[in-house]
């Protein structure tokens, strides 16, 4: 190791820079970042440099570097873009006593600036000693895209915090409480509710803690998407990963709940037991007990779960219990649909509105605005609509719908046995019944496959 990494008190302290060009620039805006005084000298300076200034970020001397600038400086960088010029203001900065930087030039520099990760007050250097700056870009990318961005306000906050957890016993305790803290009730806190949220959250676990109650439940309400596995969401994968109980309803495929962390129970509230489905007040208290016992509970739907999930009444049934929750979104059939049809649910000129309808609810067949439906141009996405689709046909051509208006229903969307059927409202029905489907479908009012059938084809080709 030729260079040894420590991280340097700067704050109140001097650096002084020399050039006022890009090389300069780039060395300003990291530090910036410090609390630095920061002091640049230069006969032309870019303006940006002289923004800067006006905002008090940083001291302008307008003229060539001269013995004695470099002065009480921690710090000093040569940023001329000139080796000679470089040169000449180190050997004044190496006499002033400051540790000298010139800017692309590792040989005759002192100290180099490595590559920073920053989540202050976490900051992660990077350095290859020069040997290898791409190495160096490409693991910055990685720990930026792997380090929350929340994690330097939860490190902020949980440091003005520290004092308070003096109330629980050195050791074991305490770092239950901060992994607890860092790796969980703070990025959820953080997510929900902002910054704000987040000292409310700490004072909360603190106080679980104290009173000894270490483990408290979770639940997270996951979207699963229409079937395929790719088209979960990353938070889905993430959630199915850290999941203790995993409560999924009817429609969720095979392939989606073997994601599931190895050792979660899997309970499929969409079928016996509780006779053909679960009633929806038995689901509630399932998700609520396991998540009583202490357990991470995923409470896994098809689609996105804000749509025609019930969602709302689980929510409640958490809420009243006082059990933290998020809702994870997922892709929703109508979405996934479209996309198997190479169509937009909206397009300019066609319809700057899609309904998402319901063929029915759970008092029986759904009441729409069929007046409005019925106008020309109109697109709806309609859930559940098998049983209901005579129902629906009748209601639109009664309210004058063209009979003519297109029709498609696509059925197991985003599988391997998905199937479209392209019709028109006339011919809804009989055409469905005689289609005979048995598994999930959803049907586009007002959409035509693009172009021809062959269309969804090609696309299943590249899926
Ligand atoms: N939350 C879900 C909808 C639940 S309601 C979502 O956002 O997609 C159930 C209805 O959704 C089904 O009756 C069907 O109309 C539609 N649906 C769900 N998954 C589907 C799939 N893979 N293919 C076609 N329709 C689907």
């Amino acid at each position: 190791m030729k260079h040894f990494p420590i991280f340097l008190a700067v704050a109140g302290r001097r650096i002084v820079l020399s050039g006022g060009g890009d090389a300069a620039m780039a060395k300003l805006r990291l530090l910036m970042k410090t609390e630095a005084k920061l002091t640049v000298i230069a006969a032309e300076v870019a303006p940006e440099i002289h923004r800067w200034a006006a905002d008090g970020k940083l001291k302008i001397v307008k003229r060539a570097m001269e013995p004695g600038d470099a002065l009480c400086a921690a710090l000093f960088y040569a940023a001329n873009e000139d080796d000679a010029e470089d040169a000449r203001v180190s050997r004044i900065a190496h006499a002033d006593g400051a540790l000298v930087n010139i800017v692309d030039n590792l040989a005759d520099s002192q100290f180099i600036t490595p590559a920073i990760v920053d989540r202050d007050p976490v900051t992660v250097a990077i350095g290859t000693e020069g040997a290898a700056p791409v190495l160096a870009r490409a693991i910055k990318a990685d720990l930026e895209a792997r380090l929350p961005s929340s994690l330097g306000v939860l490190a902020r906050i949980g440091k003005s915090f520290r004092q308070a957890v003096d109330a629980l016993p050195m050791g074991r305790k305490r770092r239950d409480f901060w992994s607890a803290f860092y790796f969980n009730h703070g990025p959820k806190a953080f997510e929900k509710g902002g910054e704000a949220a987040v000292l409310p959250s700490l004072k909360k676990l603190l106080d679980r803690h104290i009173a000894g109650r270490k483990t408290d439940g979770h639940v997270d309400l996951v979207g699963a998407g229409p079937g395929d596995p790719e088209l979960l969401t990353l938070k889905a994968r993430n959630a199915l990963d850290k999941a203790d109980v995993v409560i999924h309803d009817r429609l969720v495929t095979p392939e989606i709940l073997e994601l599931a962390r190895r050792e979660a129970i899997v309970i499929d509230a969409g079928k016996e037991g509780f006779g053909t489905s679960m009633a929806q007040a038995d689901i509630d208290a399932l998700i609520v007990q396991h998540a009583l016992d202490g357990h991470h509970v995923v409470r896994l739907k098809s689609g996105d779960p804000t749509v025609f999930g019930r969602l709302d009444e689980e929510i409640a049934a958490i809420e009243a219990h006082d059990i933290s929750y998020r809702i994870i979104p997922g892709i929703t059939a109508a979405s996934a649909a479209v996309a198997t049809i190479g169509q937009s649910l909206t397009k300019r000129h066609r319809n700057s509105a899609v309904r998402l309808i319901t063929g029915h609810d759970t008092k029986g067949y759904a009441d729409q605005d069929w007046q409005a439906l019925a106008a020309a141009g109109e697109v709806a996405a309609i859930y559940m609509g098998k049983k209901s689709a005579r129902f629906i046909q009748g209601r639109l051509l009664m309210h004058g719908a063209d009979p003519a208006t297109p029709v498609t229903i696509i059925e197991n969307v985003s599988r391997a046995d998905q199937q479209i059927i392209a019709t028109t409202l006339a011919e809804l029905e009989p055409t469905l019944t005689q289609a005979n489907l048995q598994g999930p479908a959803i049907t586009f009012y007002g959409l035509a496959p693009r172009a021809a059938l062959s269309q969804a084809e090609k696309l299943k080709e590249f899926a």
